[in-house]
């Protein structure tokens, strides 16, 4: 036995000193061969496309208003609750309190906007289980900015916040339901972006060849309603929707370090090997703000929660959503109460405003550039099968040097 052993670890011994060996012999001859390039395609039919200049000029960070912002979600705040079910009526306590706070800073804005900026309140009925199975009355409030060129002012892009709010049941309309981060500082983020937008373009600093829609929607906790409804609304108003920029939750920052980086969801698709419009809307949104300030999520929300980009994305059309970096449960979807000496609701005290304003200036940036962009071709294709190069085909894609397909 002894014998044995010992050969296998000369055996062992041998072949170890062997592979090292052989591969110091060999080293030098593998790295040449990792450098050596892989095949490419045949670059003669490669198309070149005309690129067109980005836009000039940027949204200052300071011009965002965090006073005015903070303002608004304080008066949103003040309504109790604005739960989707409660009366439309009263102008101190509920949902209606907060439609009228909205439409009153959207016509404070317009009067600046020399006159361009156009305020909408769509009145609509809605049913879902939340809502006990019966047609519920809605209001979602929307400031228009037509854009000026008349082959792009059907071309819309939305940036949105839901203003009603829930307590810890979704159907307790008793209960206050500040809804400060979720979602008064959503809607704080769509008016700020039509206070910067809408002001640049009566200046003449802003020239959006593409109509923006500024929303503020309700419906969403009784399971996206305002949601549904704006896509619905779009559509029979005529609209292609070329964006849509959801901020939910947008307004806390409490880690060590803030303000961070928004987080952007977008989904992946349905498709195959192709990613979605609302994922390549994200990467314009990366793109146009920088990394440094973006947080791309690849996916369309976080686990088992939803929001009002989702009806537009489940159209196919380019939808996002905008959220702070780490939420914290107790504020959010809670009756404000104290247990066990941790305080739960969803107060202003908690927000950050220097993290909602660079969401604010995030929004309104991209949005900038995007509607003053050319539109998106459409139907879009791009195929290729047994031959050495993939073929583009789309409308309006002469100018990418496509070559059409049949
Ligand atoms: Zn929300």
């Amino acid at each position: 036995m002894a014998n044995v052993r010992s050969i296998h670890r000369g055996l062992l011994g041998s072949v170890f000193v062997a592979s090292v060996c052989f591969c110091l012999a060999l080293a030098p001859t593998f790295a040449q061969q990792s450098a050596s390039r892989d095949p490419a395609e045949p670059q003669q039919s490669r198309p070149h496309p005309k690129l067109l200049p980005h836009p000039t000029g940027s949204i200052a960070r300071q011009s965002v208003n965090e006073k005015s912002m903070r303002a608004l979600i304080d008066q949103l705040v003040s309504c109790g609750t604005r739960l989707s079910l409660p009366s439309w009526t009263d102008p101190k306590r509920g949902i209606g309190c907060g439609r009228d706070y909205i439409v009153a800073c959207f016509n404070e804005i317009a009067k600046d906007s020399g006159g361009r900026l156009q305020v909408v309140v769509d009145k609509f009925d809605s049913t879902s289980e939340r809502t006990s199975g019966k047609p519920l009355h809605l209001e979602s409030v929307y400031a228009i900015l037509p854009g000026s060129d008349p082959k792009l002012a059907k071309n819309l892009f939305i940036v949105s916040g839901h203003f009603d709010s829930r307590p810890s049941d979704v159907m307790n309309a008793e209960v206050d339901a500040p809804g400060a981060d979720d979602d008064a500082s959503g809607v704080s983020v769509s008016v700020e972006s039509a206070r910067l937008l809408s002001k640049a373009s009566a200046s003449g600093k802003g020239e959006y060849r593409a109509t923006l829609l500024f929303a503020a929607i309700s419906g969403e906790e009784q399971g996206l309603l305002g949601g549904y409804h704006l896509l619905e609304w779009a559509r029979q108003q005529g609209y292609t929707v070329g964006g849509m920029l959801d901020n939910d939750i947008v307004g806390d920052d409490p880690s060590p370090g803030a303000p961070h980086r928004v987080r952007l969801f977008s989904g992946n698709g349905e498709i195959d090997d192709c990613d979605s419009p609302g994922r390549e809307l994200a990467r314009a949104i990366e793109e146009i703000d920088g990394r440094q300030n973006i947080r791309m999520i690849f996916r369309v929300d976080r686990y088992g929660r939803g929001g009002d980009h989702y009806p537009f994305y489940k159209a196919g059309l380019p939808a996002v959503r905008f959220t702070e970096p780490l939420e914290d449960y107790n504020h959010q979807h809670q009756t404000p109460r104290t247990e066990n000496g941790v305080e739960y609701g969803d107060f202003a005290k908690y927000l950050n405003a220097a993290f909602l304003g660079n969401v604010a200036r995030d929004n309104a940036e991209a949005l900038r550039q995007l509607a003053m962009a050319p539109a998106a071709p459409a139907n879009a294709r791009l195929t290729g099968a047994v031959t050495p190069d993939a073929a583009a085909g789309a409308e309006g894609l002469g100018g990418l040097g496509g070559r059409a397909l049949l």
